[in-house]
């Protein structure tokens, strides 16, 4: 007998007798109020993957002895959809996301499953709470998949059992009085992914550890680590964002866009890819280049030092861009400029409207846009 696929055509609905109104939108907290539905499929090694059931938003039953709270057997992403200008429900780039998911869950020996099969799962979910998609530049549905180990028992092995389930959070944006820019605290004594490590992959297990470095770097004035790695000091990532720095030659006057390589080290950010995209096929290459490079803090330091350093600036699906304006960095601020009486630099600004007109429908833009 084969086991089951996933099968979205097969989803048993249970309507919530709950419809809830929709929050004001400047009640919007990330993350803390869900919709009325969520979506759960469980797995076997036997039977594959069951019915997927849509149903009210609710507690999961869990043994304690389940191999998720003990040997951290979790994986998660993190999405949006949009309503767009023309009253479209969209999501933005979700074969991304899934495919991501899918190297999540085999990294960790969970099932893996049919992309095309969980995009489509999770549209149905978004038309049951469809009227919970809030409306408006910066306002989205952020979509939690997430993915588990249930075996009960404690030995520590392959899970025979596995769940998926999506919940869904309507959000506002993440600055609500448009950007503001971050202090960053380089990062050296603690690290948070390393070569032949899982820090490319999105395992629940890669971002408790990482809450400490964050608390101390506050305690000092700092909002986020900017995460070095290794004797070389490289940059590698922004708390939980991709990161890309903006220099310019001084000599030949060209400018160059660079964010540090997947070599198995960085997590695979969507927003990362969609600002490589659009920046190759948008900046002239006359004058710039755009670069997936090694690049360390001591490079930022010197080209701070002389004049070269244009702008730097986070990226991922919570904030878009998130602009930079300070690196703390053994007990001295490097400033990175900002435009004259602005909390963001000029790439940082055009690259977050490219994306923004594109995930609001006001640029078409077909092979990133599910509707
Ligand atoms: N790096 C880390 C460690 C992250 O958790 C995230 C958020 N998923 C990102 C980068 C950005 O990825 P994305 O653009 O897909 O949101």
């Amino acid at each position: 007998m084969t086991v089951g696929q996933l099968d979205s055509s097969i989803v048993k609905i249970t309507n919530s007798a709950n419809k809830s109104e929709p929050l004001p939108n400047d009640k919007l907290n990330f993350g803390k109020t869900f919709t009325d539905h969520m979506l759960t499929v469980e797995w076997t090694a036997e039977f594959g993957w069951a019915v997927p059931e849509i149903k009210p938003y609710g507690k999961l039953e869990i043994d304690p002895s389940c191999c998720v709270l003990h040997y951290a057997f979790e994986l998660f992403e993190g999405l949006k959809a949009y309503r767009t200008s023309d009253d479209k429900i969209t999501i933005f780039r979700p074969d991304m996301n899934m495919k991501r998911m899918n190297k999540s869950a085999a990294r960790i020996a969970l099932p893996t499953f049919d992309s095309e099969e969980l995009i489509s799962l999770i549209g149905k979910l978004i038309e049951q709470d469809k009227h919970l998609v809030p409306e408006g530049q910066g306002y989205s549905l952020y979509i939690r998949p997430t993915m588990i180990g249930t075996t009960d028992g404690l030995g520590v092995a392959v899970p025979d059992k596995a769940m998926i389930f999506v919940i869904l959070s309507p959000v506002g944006p993440y600055y609500k009085t448009g950007f503001k820019a971050v202090r960053l605290e380089a990062t050296d004594y603690a690290t948070r992914a390393w070569p032949g490590g899982c820090g490319d992959k999105k395992l629940g297990a890669n971002y408790a550890p990482c809450v400490v470095p964050q608390l101390q770097a506050a305690n000092r004035g700092y909002q986020q680590n900017l995460w070095l790695f290794g004797e070389e000091k490289y940059i590698t990532e922004v708390g939980t964002m991709n990161v890309f720095f903006v220099f310019k030659n001084t000599e030949t006057g060209k400018k160059e866009l660079v964010t540090a390589p997947l070599d198995g080290t960085i997590l695979e950010g969507v927003t990362r890819d969609s600002v490589l995209t659009l920046a190759r096929a948008r900046l002239s290459p006359e004058e710039w280049d755009v670069n997936e490079r090694y690049f360390s803090i001591l490079e930022v330091e010197e080209r701070a030092a002389k004049g070269e350093l244009v702008e730097a600036f986070g990226s991922g699906t919570a904030a878009v861009v998130s602009p930079i304006k300070e690196i703390g960095w053994r007990g001295k601020d490097i400033q990175v400029p900002l435009l004259p009486g602005e909390q963001f630099g000029e790439l940082t600004k055009r690259v977050s409207e490219w994306i923004a007109d594109i995930q609001y429908g006001r640029e078409e833009f077909k092979d990133w846009v599910r509707v």
